[in-house]
């Protein structure tokens, strides 16, 4: 019988890697060729509009209306002339990726009905109202005043795809609430970077400003289209619901580092033309651990830039994956048994004057500085390590978080040994020695001596989520189709409130009449004491540091739903607050947000694998039954029935499993059914959640565990949905 999935499978190895045409010229030469960046603004713009605008990019200030319509026209005749015909305001709504709404530039030249011209005016680049009703608001913004409009973020070029320019915009509600993710992330990188100046000036006048980097590492794996298609689950969910792992999967750990298939390295260097064409630097590419599994990265950038770069190369990589025969895919836990896909975000904060504020300096001054930062970056870790898993935490992140390969569903710090060894001693130091040994740079302790050291950083620890690498921070607890925003949002705050804080001590002690240094000193010492907690550098996975952490007092919660409670606890609010990022108001309707697309996500993922299982699996299994009773029913012809039982007995024992099997499945699929009507009628958001997470999803493996157990009796043949083994193992 001919099996669709014979034909795409079949058609999935005959796929031969596309022949990738370099564009023309060196990469320095298309670099950026679709972005308003300052090497085309200064072609485009008048002299007088140029300088004002970069000025106010670097300054942080707001711009008027007349530079806008300067900006505007150049930006309008760039774009045309590269072939765009629309222009969208481009924003991150609180749902994944990026949204837009393309206008034409067209406009009535005069009276309605007549002629047309291109226009493009100051006014339509810095604001547009889309009707923005449908997007999550968490009942801020009631549906009949569904007014809320996009602001330009002159900080973030615009650019092209394809006919249309992109202009990338905050997105608030008419009362001026947040409904995205990037205005709080320019307030906390606001924030961040000013109080991090601030604390600079202990050790160096001359820093006039400082940076929030991110360096993100995009981890995906590809599918070939035809089985993805054939699978109703990714397709709908992003995620195999079902499917007995392959016989071969990842322990031989073959494709970690390994060569590269070459369909795959073409869509990769489709990719990376495509990624150079936008300014984004793209550096690495390797294989991942999982088959079929890879990562890209960039090199590292300015937050709010690396964001939207980040969330442009999901949208080219699924493009340009189409165009290779492949899929995407973006969600965390797309095959069970295997890795999931993290983004590690690696973050650090540097100065105007191009010292790394977490890179150990030359000079005792700036080693001080160094510890002074690590130190403060483990306290906001410390005091917020439930709202960080918070920032991370989702439906589909929680397949990875605590499923014993990428961190746990722990937050805690690993410093490596020479850190900690440097941060032990000083907490056991007296003020005086410590000001004596870090000053005259002669001892034991060695701050000094910190660089040589680290130099060797073997010991780098896989298992813990926010590790120290030498020169920044890596949080390797996002998840790969998450908005790095998210997590990026909560770090800086609490950073931001974390060195304010510290500020104010050190100022107090200074006006007591203690030095600098020895109120310095005393303030990290007494840090290091109180943030010793979150700093573990042993194996994140074991059962030892689970206990472990309760013990500690760090968050264990493990239940989506709850976890985001961190987000509203007073001190979280405070700490928000305390650097303006988000009033309550917003912090509330987040979570409600939040809630109602984890009850979606989990919703939908009930109702596909429901459908799987009643209009596929039992089909599929039903009819191999009956070709076995067929079987059966003949041999008992010819040898009677006591004597056809016993020679078919292998057929007649498949012919009980399955109706046992098939009747589990039936009943777990209508008893997860009922569940789900339980917590529909539901009201609150949170406890709907809540009540998806206890009480549908404990269906999810059971039902699981029978088809997969089917998937293993059927025969091949008669299996119409494409197999682990070959979804993962063709490139
Ligand atoms: P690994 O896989 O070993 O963690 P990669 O080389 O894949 O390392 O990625 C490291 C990432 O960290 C890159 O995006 C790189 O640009 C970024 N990075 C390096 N230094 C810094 C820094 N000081 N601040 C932020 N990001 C950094
Ligand atoms: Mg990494």
């Amino acid at each position: 019988m001919a099996n669709l999935r014979f034909k795409v499978v079949g058609e999935a190895f005959r796929k031969k890697a596309l022949a990738v045409q370099a564009p023309e010229g060196m990469t320095s030469e298309y670099y950026g060729k679709y972005v308003f960046n300052r090497e085309t603004m200064v072609k485009y713009l008048s002299k007088e509009t140029y300088k004002i605008l970069t000025k106010a990019i670097d300054n942080g200030e707001t711009l008027d209306r007349t530079v806008a319509n300067g900006v505007a026209a150049g930006m309008k005749s760039w774009a045309m002339e590269m072939g765009a015909t629309h222009y969208t305001h481009w924003f991150q709504p609180l749902t994944e990726g990026t949204a837009e709404k393309h206008d034409s530039f067209i406009e009535y030249a005069g009276a309605p009905g007549g002629s047309v011209l291109e226009e493009f005016s100051g006014k339509l680049l810095a604001q547009a109202e889309p009707d923005a009703s449908s997007f999550p608001s968490g009942g801020i913004r009631s549906t009949f005043e569904a007014r809320g409009y996009t602001a330009w973020d002159p900080s973030s070029p615009a650019f092209i795809v394809d006919d249309t320019l992109c202009i990338p915009t905050v997105f608030i509600s008419y009362t001026g609430e947040a409904l995205d993710y990037k205005t709080p992330l320019l307030k906390a990188v606001n924030a961040v970077t000013k109080a991090a100046t601030e604390v600079c000036h202990y050790f160096d006048s001359s820093v006039k400003k400082t940076y929030s980097y991110l360096g993100w590492e995009q981890e995906y794996f590809l599918v070939d289209e035809g089985l993805y298609s054939a699978r109703p689950d990714l397709l709908l969910t992003g995620r195999t619901l079902i499917g007995h792992e392959s016989a071969k999967n990842q322990q031989l750990d073959d494709h970690y580092f390994g060569a590269i298939p070459e369909r795959v390295q073409a869509f990769m260097k489709d990719l990376e033309f495509e990624g150079y064409k936008y300014n984004i630097p793209l550096k690495t590419r390797h294989n991942e651990v999982a088959p079929n599994q890879f990562e890209l990265a960039p090199i590292f950038n300015e937050v709010n830039f690396a964001i939207d770069q980040n969330l442009l190369i999901m949208n080219l990589m699924d493009k340009v994956a189409r165009k290779h025969g492949f899929r995407v895919l973006l969600h965390e836990k797309p095959f069970a048994g295997i890795n999931g896909s993290g983004k590690h975000c690696n973050w650090s904060i540097g100065t105007d004057t191009g010292v790394g504020l977490f890179t150990p300096g030359k000079t005792p001054e700036e080693n001080l500085q160094f510890i002074t930062f690590v130190v403060n970056a483990l306290m906001a870790v410390y005091k917020n390590n439930a709202l960080l898993k918070a920032s991370v935490m989702t439906a589909q992140n929680a397949h990875r978080l605590g499923a014993n390969e990428a961190p746990p569903a722990i937050i805690s710090a690993f410093l490596g040994t020479q850190i900690s060894a440097v941060l032990d001693q000083l907490e056991n130091a007296k003020a005086e020695e410590a000001i004596v040994m870090a000053g005259k740079n002669k001892l034991k302790l060695g701050v000094s001596t910190i660089p040589e050291v680290l130099v060797d950083n073997t010991d780098r620890n896989r298992t813990s989520p926010f590790a120290f690498t030498g020169n920044r921070f890596e949080f390797r607890a996002v998840g790969s189709s998450a908005n790095c925003a998210c997590a990026m949002i909560a770090l800086n705050s609490a950073m931001a409130a974390q060195l304010k804080e510290f500020k104010a001590e050190v100022d107090a002690k200074i006006a007591a009449g203690d030095s600098k240094s020895k109120a310095l000193f005393e303030v990290i010492k007494k840090y290091i004491k109180e943030s010793k907690s979150i700093r573990f550098d042993g194996n994140g996975y074991s059962d030892e540091w689970k206990a472990e952490a309760a013990k500690r007092g760090l968050n264990c919660e493990t239940s989506v739903p709850v976890i985001y409670d961190a987000y509203t606890t007073p001190e979280s609010v405070k700490m928000f607050q305390s650097v303006n990022v988000f009033t309550e108001r917003e912090l509330e309707a987040r979570n409600e947000i939040k809630w109602e697309i984890y009850t979606k996500k989990i919703q939908i993922e009930a109702r596909v694998l429901g459908d799987l299982a009643i209009n596929n699996v039992i089909p599929m299994a039903t009819h191999y039954q009956s070709l076995l009773l067929d079987n059966l029913y003949k041999m008992s012809q010819i040898y009677g029935k006591d004597e056809a039982l016993k020679l078919s007995k292998t057929n007649s024992d498949l012919v009980k499993e399955i109706s046992e099997r098939v009747a589990k499945i039936k009943s777990y699929t209508e008893e997860m059914i009922e569940a789900r009507k339980v917590a529909n009628k539901i009201d609150s958001e949170r406890s709907k959640a809540v009540a998806y997470h206890d009480t549908v999803i404990p269906f999810f493996d059971k039902i699981r565990y029978e088809i997969d157990k089917l998937e293993m009796i059927v025969d091949d043949e008669l299996w119409t949905l494409p197999k682990y083994r070959e979804m993962l193992f063709i490139g």
